[in-house]
Formats: C-alpha cells, sequence, structure tokens
C-alpha cells in the first residue's frame, strides 16, 4: 500500500460554544463513514472531543499532552474508537500546564508539528487529521496551526459571528509569514442554525458577503439530537444518522471531499 501524507485540518476558534468539536467529532465521523482513514487530535484540555467519542478517562494513559512534552509520537497515543476507520489521540487536563512547561522551548510552536514528521510513515496510513483546538489562540492552537495544512473555522449563526474572525484570520496570517507558509484556510462552517430565527439569515448573508467562497453551501442546523450524543459518548452521526445535525455533517463531509479532489487534479 502506498503512504501518502494525511490531510491535516485544524478546527479553530477562539470563541467557546461555537461547535468546534460537535463539528471534529462529526465531520471526522462522516468521513470514515465514506471510507477514509481518520485521526482526531484532541488539543483541549476540557476533553471534549475524547468523551464525545466515548474515550474513558482510564483510556488516556497517553495523551496529546505527551506528545507535546515528551517524545510519544502521534501515532503512538492514538487509540481507536467505536467508530471504524476513526482514532484518537485523547487529551487530559495535563495539557493545561503544558504552556508553562514548554513556554521556554525554542520548538514550543513546533511540538505538535515535529511529532506529525516524527511518526509520518505510520501517521501515512490516515487519509485525514482533524485537530481539535481549545477556545483561544494559544500555544496549544499556533501549534496545531503550525502542523496543519488548513484551518476549518465553524461560526455559530449568531449576531456576533463575525466579531472575532478577523483576530483569528489575523492569527493564521501570521502563522503564515513564520512557520508555517503553506497553510490556507480550508473553510468557514455556519453552525447551530435556526431557520426560524430570522437573523440566523441575516448573519449567513453577512458571513457570505464577506468570506465569500470559503463558506461552506452546507449549513449545520440548530438539532436536539446533536447536543444530546456526547453525554452518551457518540458521535451524533452514531446516535441518530437520520437526524438534520447528522445529515449535515455528511454533506459537509463530501464537501470536503469534493474540494480535495479538486485541490489533487490541479
Ligand atoms: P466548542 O468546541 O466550539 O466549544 P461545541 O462543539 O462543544 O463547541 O458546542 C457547544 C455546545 O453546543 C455543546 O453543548 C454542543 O453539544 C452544542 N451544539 C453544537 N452544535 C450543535 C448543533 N448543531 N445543534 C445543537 N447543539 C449543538
Ligand atoms: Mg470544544
Amino acid at each position: 500500500m502506498m503512504m501518502t501524507r494525511p490531510r491535516i485540518i485544524t478546527v479553530a476558534n477562539q470563541k467557546g460554544g461555537v461547535g468546534k468539536t460537535t463539528t471534529a467529532i462529526n465531520l471526522a465521523t462522516a468521513l470514515a463513514a465514506i471510507g477514509e482513514q481518520v485521526l482526531i487530535v484532541d488539543l483541549d484540555p476540557q476533553g471534549n472531543a475524547s468523551t464525545g467519542l466515548g474515550i474513558d478517562r482510564r483510556d488516556r494513559a497517553v495523551s496529546s499532552y505527551d506528545v507535546l512534552t515528551g517524545d510519544i509520537t502521534l501515532e503512538d497515543a492514538a487509540v481507536a474508537t467505536a467508530v471504524p476507520g476513526l482514532s484518537i489521540v485523547p487529551s487530559t487536563l495535563d495539557l493545561l500546564g503544558v504552556e508553562m512547561e514548554i513556554a521556554g522551548a525554542p520548538d514550543r510552536v513546533l511540538r505538535l508539528r515535529n511529532a506529525v514528521r516524527a511518526s509520518s510513515e505510520r501517521v501515512g496510513k490516515y487519509s485525514y487529521v482533524l485537530i481539535d483546538c481549545p477556545p483561544s489562540l494559544n500555544l496549544l492552537t499556533l501549534n496545531s496551526m503550525a502542523a496543519a495544512d488548513s484551518v476549518l473555522v465553524p461560526l455559530q449563526c449568531e449576531f456576533f459571528a463575525l466579531e472575532g474572525l478577523s483576530q483569528l484570520l489575523e492569527t493564521v496570517e501570521q502563522v503564515r509569514g513564520s512557520i508555517n507558509p503553506d497553510l490556507v484556510i480550508q473553510g468557514i462552517v455556519m453552525t447551530m442554525y435556526d431557520g426560524r430565527n430570522n437573523l440566523a439569515n441575516q448573519v449567513v448573508e453577512d458571513v457570505r458577503a464577506h468570506m465569500g467562497e470559503k463558506v461552506y453551501d452546507t449549513i449545520i442546523p440548530r438539532n436536539v439530537r446533536v447536543s444530546e450524543a456526547p453525554s452518551h459518548g457518540k458521535p451524533a452521526i452514531l446516535y441518530d444518522l437520520k437526524c438534520s445535525g447528522s445529515q449535515a455533517y455528511l454533506q459537509l463531509a463530501s464537501e470536503v471531499i469534493r474540494q480535495e479532489r479538486k485541490l489533487k487534479a490541479a
């Protein structure tokens, strides 16, 4: 089997509660359902992606903390999930201290990238690596941007959606200007859309006017089944495949795949 490099996508937005983790989990599950081999890297100390994929605390003996602070490769830290084709490097609260621990190290921003490269041969079995970021533009998020090919930005359909986006885009520009010139915006996905709310349509229009082609056609609806799924340790797509939220994430996955085909053909 020929090993190619996986596409590494970091799911980032410094605002909390905008749907980063939900998007990482369900996009990853949808990609795996289509037959891709997918790895999630949980870089949030809260570990919501790990919990949402049913990874027990006891099964987090090795975590993203060890990847950033030690010599553990990404592949050695990966554990299987209940979703065929989907693995995760889980996180623990140890990550809270990582910023201070590595602050003085010259390679502090490159820890994740170095770990990806150190395990590159075996990471080659994955076609996608999705990184779930904490709600901050901190050293963890910078590590993800240094390691990634692209940034996927979930934006909640609410009045302040665009606020903060410029700061995020500025950070991406800074990373491009320094440690990772090839970093691009993979896309912007509007989340938690409520059609009964007139404002939501206005917000989607505004974001499309500002960001144009970068905004995915797929809009993720607000859906109770999506919010229930994590407490069952399952992605929404496993919990209730038919619900509108799961269907939207499947559609988002096919948009991402189409993007990748275009990229490869170019
Ligand atoms: P973030 O990772 O950006 O902090 P989350 O993905 O954890 O955001 O989402 C925040 C909260 O909103 C969670 O409780 C999640 O279950 C809920 N949520 C996310 N997306 C949806 C959706 N499409 N419909 C309903 N609830 C959602
Ligand atoms: Mg999160």
